[in-house]
């Protein structure tokens, strides 16, 4: 399977691209259409606009020409129901994910709105800590939740892809997870991931190492970088929820306590959901 590529909208270096998939990051909704268009007509696999605006989701106004482009839409906030109400139906036949910070605890309660109105949600955990105890309410209903709703990210995917055996990695949800994505600058440089192009570490200088990137000495060491945390003795390899965490709340603060403390309680959560389907599938209620 080709890696997917994260780049700006440039189409030189979309030209350069050969046959993979593609996620584009524009900073005007107005580029969301031709960018779309654009990595098709290059020859490449459209696999999402990603889009960032400073305003409320309330305040964007959905466009017919956007039908059929799957959207990766961060907001910092849902703003007025009653100004989004008319566009429910819009946004819902639109192939958009809505991305909402998690520390704002408005956005945990604009989550369950959003997602019982069948429009696909996902919480941003950055640099402050969000409502623990507000986290597990919404975590609870996205998991375990009876009355249908649209996935609520990162807990759909955790609890869809949870087997005992194994780690879960839900970098790729935010585009962060080096094994199925890399991340261009507008000259071709490669990272493994946003932060590290924000911050300018590169581990290629240009495009050709898309080809074989397990060739690539930095690349290897990203897949990798998991295992620094058991190196380091880090408290994270103590949390009973490592396994569907790998340390990616550490960035809410610096402190384990409140994140470890979630997750654990997430991880009975997500064994009784398990439990739940392979009952539901020995009964015969699922396929
Ligand atoms: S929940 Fe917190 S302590 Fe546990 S692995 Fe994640 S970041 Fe580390």
């Amino acid at each position: 399977m080709k890696i997917e590529l994260i780049c700006p909208y440039n189409k030189e270096l979309l030209d350069q691209i050969d046959g993979h998939p593609v996620s584009v990051q524009v900073s005007d909704l107005e580029d969301i259409h031709p960018a779309a268009q654009y990595v098709r007509e290059s020859g490449n696999v459209l696999s999402n606009i990603i889009v960032e605006v400073e305003k409320p989701l309330s305040a964007i106004t959905f466009q017919k020409d956007w039908a059929g482009i799957p959207i990766s839409l961060f907001v910092p906030e849902m703003g007025s129901f009653k100004d989004i109400a008319h566009q429910i139906q819009k946004i819902r036949d639109l192939k958009t994910h809505i991305y909402l910070p998690a520390e704002n605890a408005e956005n945990l309660t604009s989550c369950r709105i959003l997602a019982s109105l069948g429009i696909t949600c996902c919480l941003v955990f950055g640099n402050q800590a969000p409502d623990w105890d507000l986290l597990s309410d919404l975590m609870t209903y996205a998991i375990l939740g009876n009355i249908p709703h649209a996935p609520i990210e990162p807990f759909n995917y955790i609890a869809d892809h949870y087997v005992p055996e194994n780690n879960v990695d839900w970098g790729s949800l935010y585009f962060d997870d080096p094994l199925k994505c890399l991340h261009l600058d507008s000259n071709g440089k490669v990272s493994l991931s946003h932060r590290d192009l924000i911050n300018s570490s590169f581990i290629a200088e240009n495009i050709s190492m898309i080809h074989d990137p397990i060739a690539n000495e930095g690349y290897r060491n990203g897949i990798n970088a998991w295992r620094q945390f058991f190196l380091d003795n880090h408290p994270c390899t103590l949390c009973k929820g490592w396994k569907i965490c790998l340390g990616r709340f550490l960035s809410c603060g610096n402190q384990t306590k409140g994140c470890s403390a979630f997750i654990t309680e997430m991880l009975s959560v997500v064994e009784q959901f398990r439990t739940q389907h392979q009952q539901n599938v020995g009964q015969g209620n699922l396929s």
